[in-house]
């Protein structure tokens, strides 16, 4: 058979860029080596962690909150149910995609991809047979996989010894989590399972926990996750794991040196960052070439060195995000396609659902500094929001940065309840080039948290209403 375009994984790089290949009227086959389609994200990554945030959240609120609201009662966790309440959730999004690709004729084959040169790529099945498509057009869309502690030999059992794939999965409650690694997953996986009764220490090599984000953002933050009982060691370098009989031991010490710590744990969450996946796709024997980083090269087209060979996602540079990736994926295939594809990587929200949440996108105050941009800053609290208030969600801020000169925003970064929501109204503001004016004399309905947005913007051009 031959194709337009195959897709070589089918995460959400690769299975958008099928379907808007195919609905630009390609002729599309995808191959995945899952069993099931949708890749990281949708199988153990982006989809499942939210289920089980979500579930936690609630159980955690009826502990803690409702009572304040007059609701009384005494919650009961039932922990095969929770993870029940996951596993369907995946299932009706890894089924929804495959419907996509029915829908969109387009073709699918399980097993492993291999580039065997521009045009053709071989897919080998459990069983060791071999087919061979060709192609005008390959995507390579393989995403990534758990990185490990550098120097550290860490062997992962997924119990006691776990990955992000391990944390979604546990059967019962850890007495002591110890979560190496203070950014999205860990601090996402780390909160579901201290909401769920487990003590969580969080050993991170930064001074910050979130690295790149906002750094007064990161500050308040910790403190939020720190009165819910999640303890934080920065500055600290993990330098050894060792499973025991029962438990783990994991030793670490201070980055700029200093005396041994060691915890003993009844698990161990490794989440130190992904690597670039590419192993078995043959790149090196196609010519193919990879970065420094050992992320496939490409150009500001998805193109690697070979023609006819493109790559998105995880894979490529940039951040190691769903909605990147599924950007790419569009972008590639009008581009394929002879179209104008582009993705705006200064506008890429980036959301830690955690509770509170923390959204940002475009620059942090940090990044203005050392590009020498000179900048105004607005705030405004949820403390003065009468939703917030009305909710119980009065934690965190709304900030927006916006070009001293010209008034144009340039980031914004909220932290508090449902931020990942309403981050989106300043990424369309940026994507226009919009100022904190225009956005300040919009009309927003009442009573709302997007209203703190407003009351923010208002602070940059001039003074909020409400403080
Ligand atoms: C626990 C966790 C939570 C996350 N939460 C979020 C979130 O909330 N929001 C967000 O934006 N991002 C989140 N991410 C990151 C997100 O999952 C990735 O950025 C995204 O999945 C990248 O998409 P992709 O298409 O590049 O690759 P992937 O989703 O990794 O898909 C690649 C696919 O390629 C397949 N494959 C690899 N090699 C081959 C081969 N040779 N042949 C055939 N198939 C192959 C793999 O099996 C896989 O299915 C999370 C990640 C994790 C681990």
């Amino acid at each position: 058979m031959s194709y337009d375009v195959v897709v070589i994984g089918t995460g959400p790089g690769g299975y958008v860029a099928a379907i808007k290949a195919a609905q630009l009227g390609l002729k599309v086959a995808v191959v995945e080596k899952r069993k099931t389609f949708g890749g990281t994200c949708l199988n153990i990554g982006c989809i499942p962690s939210k289920a089980l945030l979500h579930a936690s959240e609630v159980f955690a609120e009826a502990g803690h909150s409702f009572d304040a609201l007059g609701v009384e009662v005494s919650p009961k966790l039932n922990l095969t149910k929770m993870l029940a309440h996951k596993d369907a959730t995946v299932k009706a999004n890894v089924n929804g995609v495959e419907f996509l690709f029915k829908k969109n004729k387009i073709d699918t084959f399980i097993g492993t991809g291999k580039v065997v040169g521009a045009g053709k790529v071989s897919v080998t099945g459990d069983d060791g047979s071999v087919q061979e498509l060709e192609t005008k057009n390959i995507i390579i869309a393989t995403g990534s996989d758990v990185a490990g502690i550098p120097g550290v030999d860490v062997k992962f059992d997924e119990k006691t010894v776990v990955s992000s794939t391990g944390a979604l999965d546990f059967d019962k409650v850890p007495g002591h989590l110890v979560v190496v690694g203070g950014g999205v997953i860990g601090l996402e996986l780390g909160s579901v399972w201290a909401r769920l009764g487990a003590k969580v220490t969080v050993v991170e090599f930064l001074d910050k926990v979130l690295g790149s984000m906002d750094g007064e953002v990161s500050r308040q933050f910790q403190r939020m996750l720190e009165k819910q009982g999640i303890e934080f060691k920065l500055s600290a370098k993990v330098t050894g794991v060792e499973k025991q009989k029962k438990g783990v031991k994991v030793t670490f010490e201070p980055v700029k040196g200093g005396d041994k710590e060691t915890i003993d744990a009844d698990a161990v969450l490794v989440a130190t960052g992904r690597r670039p996946y590419t192993d078995g796709l043959g790149l090196e024997a196609a010519g193919v070439a990879l970065d420094e980083r050992g992320r496939v090269a490409t150009n500001d087209h998805w193109q690697t060195n070979v023609p006819g060979i493109y790559a998105i996602g995880d894979v490529v540079k940039g951040p190691m995000l769903a909605h990147k990736a599924e950007d790419e994926g569009v972008a590639v295939a009008e581009i394929i396609a002879g179209q104008a594809g582009h993705v705006n990587f200064d506008v890429i929200p980036s959301v830690v659902y955690t509770q509170p949440e923390v959204a940002s996108v475009g620059k942090t105050e940090e990044e203005l500094k050392a590009a020498g941009i000179e900048y105004k800053v607005g705030k405004f609290p949820f403390t003065a929001n009468g939703r917030a208030r009305a909710m119980q969600h009065t934690d965190g801020f709304v900030k927006i940065l916006a070009d001293k000169a010209t008034d144009r925003v340039l980031g914004a970064h909220i932290l508090g309840y449902n931020a990942g929501e309403m981050i989106h109204e300043l990424a369309v503001l940026m994507e226009f080039g919009g100022s904190s004016e225009d956005l300040g004399r919009t009309c927003h309905a009442h009573p709302t948290m997007s209203e703190a947005v407003r009351e923010a913007a208002l602070a940059t051009f001039a003074k909020p209403i409400h403080i």
